[in-house]
């Protein structure tokens, strides 16, 4: 298929707060990015995993909550305000075998790009319980993330359900003790995948419990979430729990399934960066947000890196004689000063 558009200088994969913070800073650097969006697809929306949060306090600048949507919206509009453009579409596949690059969108002509940003994130994983997701979404008191929500008063002093057997769970399970009346972790198996050291602490916790060889059945609740229906993993038993709220902590997937291999992965599946910058092992292709982090999974650290990759995208254009001088240099790409200004 022919490509008609001229070559873009930035192309950005995604929607959430990495994507949006680099299209402002691509932006603001003259670049007129394009950002590809996604679209809604399930449980998958343009704007990522914050679409699924209710209120956010925790993001800076905003000293009464903010909703995940308007956060994002607010995002978008400032990327927009600036110039960005946005295509509302999936993007099926790209090549990153020459340069430029290949985005082929789901409907619209294939684009080229000088330089791409993966912001593309992680979905949470769900139980796909019918009335999970709905009280998830409606701040019912079902959440995929407790440092997120779980200050939020609609959660104080209940007792609280964790699911899960991992790191994230141990985390989240302790986290969650600073306000729960009681934390009972709801685990499928009769021994934890997460560090001793982790599951030691869990352990030894006055307010928390283990249901082991426990599966959630059900999530029940009309507003908010009530309990849960259990069935044991072992005997098939089934048992009621009520609860103030449920987290699950089940695990991420990074959404990485439309590079078809290109980019080189960690052994987890998020895309593999160098450290402490935004570069993949293709020059020119840059990644950020959830999609290269499993370890800190905030809207603020996801921004953070969407503004570090703007910034080596927009220095490598740069470098390439596209784009105006870039502000930043490192020691892989030193400013060369002439003998005159080096004396200055
Ligand atoms: P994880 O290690 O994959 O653990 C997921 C847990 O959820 C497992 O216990 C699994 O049970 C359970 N699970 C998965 N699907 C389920 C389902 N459908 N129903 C019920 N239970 C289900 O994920 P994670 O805890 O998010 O950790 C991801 C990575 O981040 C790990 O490498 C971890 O070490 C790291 N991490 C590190 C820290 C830290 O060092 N502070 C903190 C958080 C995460 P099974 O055990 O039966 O499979």
């Amino acid at each position: 298929m022919s490509v008609a558009t001229p070559t873009e200088n930035i192309v950005i994969i995604g929607s959430g707060p990495a994507a949006w913070t680099a299209a402002v800073y691509a932006a603001r650097a003259s670049l007129n990015p394009l950002v590809i969006e996604g679209e809604p697809v399930g449980t998958t929306l343009p704007g990522g995993q914050l679409m699924l949060t209710t209120e956010i306090e925790n993001f800076p600048g905003f000293p009464e909550p903010i909703t995940g949507p308007d956060l994002m919206e607010r995002m978008k509009a400032q990327a927009v305000h600036y110039g960005t453009r946005v295509i509302t579409e999936l993007v099926k596949d790209v090549d990153l075998t020459s340069r430029p690059f290949r985005i082929t969108p789901n409907y619209s002509a294939p684009r080229t790009a000088h330089t791409i940003v993966v912001a593309t994130g992680a979905a949470a994983k769900w139980l796909g319980q019918p009335n999970e997701l709905r009280l998830a979404t409606t701040g019912g008191g079902v959440s995929a993330c407790a440092v997120c929500d779980g200050a939020l008063p609609f959660y104080r002093n209940k007792t609280l359900g964790v699911v899960g057997g991992g790191d994230t769970a141990m985390e989240e399970a302790m986290y969650l003790t600073k306000f729960a009346s009681e934390v009972l972790i709801i685990h499928r198996r009769d021994s934890f995948r997460a560090s001793k050291v982790m599951a030691n602490r869990v352990l030894s916790h006055p307010k928390i419990r283990v249901l082991w060889n426990k599966q959630v059945a059900e999530v029940q609740g009309s507003d908010a979430i009530t309990g849960v229906k259990l069935a044991d993993t072992v005997t098939g038993e089934t048992s009621e729990l009520p609860l103030g709220g449920l987290f699950l902590a089940i695990g991420h997937v990074p959404n990485t399934a439309f590079l078809h291999g290109q980019l080189a992965l960690t052994e987890s599946g998020y895309i593999k960066v160098t450290s402490w910058r935004t570069e993949t092992n293709v020059e020119g292709v840059y990644a950020a947000g959830d999609v290269i982090d499993e370890y800190y999974r905030q809207a603020i650290t996801s921004a953070g890196t969407g503004c570090m990759a703007a910034l080596e995208a927009e220095r490598w254009l740069a470098h390439h004689g596209i784009g105006e001088s870039p502000v930043l240099e490192t020691a892989q790409a030193p400013i060369v000063m002439t003998p005159q200004e080096d004396a200055a």
